[in-house]
C-alpha cells in the first residue's frame, strides 16, 4: 500500500485531495499452491459466486493434519471482526452493506465432505467473533508429498465502502474474495513435524502473505463491464448481454481484479512485457505520465535488481469513487492513485505507480511475511521508490518539482520518520496488528526506508545494488524473512568490504531496525586558541595578522547525542580553504579533533555527503566559528544556520 499519499497532502497542502496442476517447464516457484475459479459477478446482489478447486502440496517432511484457510471477507462482516475492531470503525463502512464470504459446498479428496470438519479459528486474538481463519481436520493426514485437493463452492457478498476491496455503485474492485490457504512452514531448524500453518486473521495494519500460485479464472459479468486482472486474458466470449472471460497467471501470490464499465483501456510496451493501463475518461491526460512512470520503474528494478520475470503487467487509476482501492499492489495487478486535476508539478501519481509496481519484487517475487515483517515489503519497496523517484523526478524534486520548490520522495520519507513524536517507542520486532497507535506507517514504511538510505550510505551504492542482486539470486520466488535479508547483507558488505564493517551487519540492523534509539551528531564548539609569544604576550590578533606566522591550536568538538552508533565523516574547513576529511567511528560521546599550525577552523561539517540519513537533526550538525567582533558576520552565521537549516529539511 501507499501511505506517503495522505502525508503528502497535509505536508503540501497542494492536492485537491484525494489448468490446475503445477506446470512443470519453466516454472518461477516451487507452486505448492493452485486455484481455479469459475464464478460470476452479481451486479445486483454484489456478489461474487461459483466454483474454486484448489490444491496444497505437502512439500516438507512432515505429516500434516489439517489445512488452514483465510476467509479474508469475513473481516467486512459485523463490528466485532478483529479488523474492525483494529481499524476503529472502518472508516465510512456502512454497517448495512457489510462483506462476507460463505462457504456452500467443501469438499477434499474423493469428494469427501469436509464441511462439518470446519471450524473457525482465531490464532492471533482469540476473537470469537472473527471468522478470517478456518480449520479443516482431514480425514487422513497429508504425508510428505501428498496433494490435497479441495473443492468450494462460495459466495463473496463485496462490501459497499472500499478499502482495497469492494463496490461503488458500478465500480468493482474484487480482492481478498475467496478461500485461501495459510503457508505451511516446515520448522526452520529442519526438526521433523514441528512445523505449522502460518494463517494469521485479517487486521487493520497487515497485508498478507502466500504461496506463489498458479490462477486459471473464468469470470462471467455483465458485458458492459471492462476488466483488468492480474492474469493474461485467455479467451472471451459474449452471449447473450453476457460477458465470460478466461485468465491465466502465473507464480503471483495473489489475483485480483476489477471491473467498471467507465474504464478506458491503454496498451504501452516496455522490452519483453505488455503492459495495461485502466483509468476513467477524466485522466487521459494522465496516460502518459502513468505509462512513462511504471517504465521507469521497470527499467530501474530490472537493472538494479533483477529481471522482471512476467511478460505482462495491468495498472488501474481508479474513479474518485473507488479511490479506497487505490494504491495497492497484486503483483502482476497494481491500483495507482490519482484524482483528475493532478498539477504536472506534483509527482504522486508518478509516485504510487512507482511504489506499487516496486511490490512486485517485494513481496511478489521475494514473497516475505507482510504479517509478521511487514518492513521487508513496504520499507524495502518504499527505499527503491525513494531512488527511482529522485532518480528520473530530480534528486531534489522526486515528489513536488516546481519551480519555487522541490521536495524529494527521500526527503518526504525521512521527515516522516524524524518529525514522528512516536518514532522511539517501538521497534521493528512487532508483528504488523501490534504497532501501537499511529506508528505502523512510520516505522514500516518511514523509517525503514530512512535507514535503509542510511545503510547505502554506510556501504555505498554499488554494494547495496549488489545486495539486492543477491537478494534476488537467492530468494526470488521463495519467502525470505529479515534475518534472511540481514545475512545477505552481511555477506555482500563481507566479500566487497572485508572486515570493515565487522563480520557481520548486525550491528546496523540492531540499532536500525529493532533499536528505539535515535541517532543525532552534533558539532559543539570550535576552539581557534592562539600561541603566546616566548616573553609571555599574546601576539597580535588583529586581522590582518591571522594570515601571518601565528600559531594555533584549532580544535574541532562533536558529540553523539544519540544512542544509536554510526561511523561519519567529520569535514574541517579552514580559513585558508585547506579541507580535511576526518572518519570517526561514532562510539564514544564526545570527541575532538586538534590541529597545531597556522590554520584556523572556519566551519565543521559533520556527514557533508549527507549519508546518515537517519540523523533526526541535520541542523546541528554544521557549525561555523563565531568571530567575536563583528556583528555582520554573527548575522552572516545566523543567515547561514538558517539556510542550513531549511536546506537540511529540503535537500535529502
Ligand atoms: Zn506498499
Amino acid at each position: 500500500m501507499n501511505l506517503k499519499l495522505c502525508f503528502i497532502v497535509s505536508l503540501s497542502l497542494l492536492l485537491p485531495c484525494q489448468a490446475l496442476l503445477p506446470r512443470e517447464n519453466k516454472a518461477l516457484s516451487d507452486r505448492i499452491t493452485g486455484y481455479s475459479f469459475d464464478v460470476s459477478l452479481d451486479t445486483e446482489a454484489k456478489t461474487v459466486s461459483g466454483k474454486m478447486d484448489a490444491y496444497w502440496v505437502n512439500n516438507t517432511a512432515d505429516t500434516v493434519p489439517e489445512i488452514r484457510m483465510h476467509l479474508y471477507m469475513n473481516a467486512f462482516r459485523s463490528n466485532r471482526t478483529t479488523f474492525y475492531k483494529e481499524s476503529g470503525g472502518s472508516p465510512g463502512r456502512k454497517e448495512s452493506d457489510p462483506g462476507w464470504i460463505e462457504i456452500k459446498s467443501f469438499t477434499g479428496n474423493g469428494e469427501k465432505d469436509l464441511l462439518p470438519l470446519m471450524e473457525y479459528i482465531s490464532p492471533d486474538d482469540g476473537n470469537r467473533y472473527d471468522k478470517t481463519v478456518i480449520r479443516i481436520k482431514l480425514p487422513e493426514a497429508a504425508m510428505p508429498g501428498d496433494t490435497v485437493a479441495v473443492a468450494i463452492d462460495f459466495v463473496t457478498k463485496l462490501p459497499s465502502a472500499i478499502r482495497r476491496t469492494g463496490f461503488a455503485d458500478d465500480f468493482y474492485f474484487v480482492a481478498q474474495w475467496f478461500p485461501k490457504f495459510g503457508v505451511y512452514e516446515p520448522s526452520r531448524d529442519g526438526e521433523k513435524g514441528r512445523g505449522s500453518w502460518n494463517c494469521h486473521q485479517f487486521h487493520a495494519n497487515s497485508e498478507f502473505y502466500s504461496n506463489h500460485s498458479v490462477y486459471d479464472v473464468k469470470i462471467s459479468l455483465p458485458a458492459e463491464y471492462v476488466t483488468g486482472s492480474g492474469g493474461k486474458l485467455i479467451s472471451e466470449k459474449i452471449d447473450d448481454g453476457m460477458k465470460t472471460q478466461v485468465f491465466r497467471a502465473e507464480d503471483i501470490v495473489d489475483f485480483a481484479w476489477t471491473a467498471w464499465p467507465g474504464y478506458m483501456v491503454f496498451k504501452d510496451k516496455w522490452n519483453h512485457v505488455d503492459i495495461t493501463l485502466l483509468l476513467p475518461e477524466t485522466r487521459i491526460n494522465q496516460v502518459e505520465r502513468q505509462f512513462t512512470a511504471v517504465k521507469n520503474a521497470l527499467e530501474y528494478l530490472d537493472s538494479h535488481v533483477g529481471p522482471y520475470p512476467w511478460d505482462y503487467l495491468t495498472f488501474v487509476d481508479p474513479p474518485m469513487k473507488g479511490a479506497g482501492a487505490g494504491g495497492m499492489e497484486y503483483t502482476t495487478l497494481f491500483t495507482s492513485g490519482s484524482s483528475d486535476r493532478m498539477p504536472e508539478y506534483v509527482n504522486v501519481p508518478e509516485m504510487v505507480t512507482v511504489h506499487e509496481f516496486g511490490h512486485a519484487y517485494f513481496m511478489g517475487i521475494l514473497a516475505s511475511n507482510e504479517f509478521e515483517e511487514p518492513w521487508l515489503d513496504e520499507g524495502v519497496n518504499s527505499y527503491w521508490e525513494g531512488r527511482i523517484m529522485d532518480h528520473y523526478y530530480g534528486n531534489g524534486s522526486g515528489m513536488i518539482d516546481h519551480r519555487f520548490l522541490g521536495i524529494s520522495d527521500k526527503a518526504v520519507a525521512r521527515l516522516s520518520y524524524v518529525l514522528s513524536p512516536v518514532r522511539q517507542i517501538i521497534t521493528n520486532r512487532e508483528y504488523a496488528w501490534n504497532y501501537p497507535n499511529d506508528t505502523y506507517g512510520m516505522m514500516t514504511y518511514f523509517k525503514a526506508a530512512t535507514s535503509l538510505h542510511t545503510l547505502e550510505g554506510i556501504i555505498g551504492q554499488e554494494t547495496m545494488d549488489n545486495v539486492f542482486r543477491e537478494y534476488y539470486r537467492e530468494w526470488a520466488f521463495r519467502h525470505p524473512s529479515a534475518s534472511d535479508f540481514i545475512d545477505v547483507v552481511s555477506e555482500v558488505v563481507r566479500n566487497e568490504h572485508g572486515e570493515k564493517f565487522g563480520s557481520d551487519m548486525n550491528w546496523f540492523f540492531d540499532q536500525a531496525f529493532f533499536g528505539t534509539g535515535i541517532c543525532d551528531y552534533r558539532v559543539t564548539r570550535i576552539v581557534n586558541r592562539k600561541h603566546y609569544s616566548y616573553e609571555g604576550i599574546a601576539e597580535d590578533d588583529d586581522e590582518e595578522s591571522q594570515n601571518s606566522d601565528s600559531l594555533y591550536t584549532a580544535i574541532a568538538m562533536v558529540d553523539r547525542l544519540g544512542e544509536v552508533m554510526l561511523p561519519v565523516e567529520v569535514l574541517i574547513h579552514f580559513t585558508n580553504g585547506d579541507e580535511i576529511l576526518e572518519v570517526w567511528d561514532g562510539k564514544d560521546r564526545y570527541r575532538e579533533f586538534v590541529y597545531t599550525g597556522h590554520r584556523q577552523i572556519e566551519w565543521v561539517k559533520i556527514d557533508p555527503g549527507h549519508k546518515i540519513a537517519m540523523d533526526v537533526n541535520f541542523v546541528n550538525n554544521s557549525l561555523t566559528e563565531k568571530p567575536s567582533r563583528l556583528a555582520v558576520r554573527r548575522l552572516a552565521n545566523k543567515l547561514l544556520s538558517f539556510i542550513q537549516f531549511t536546506f537540511s529539511l529540503l535537500l535529502f
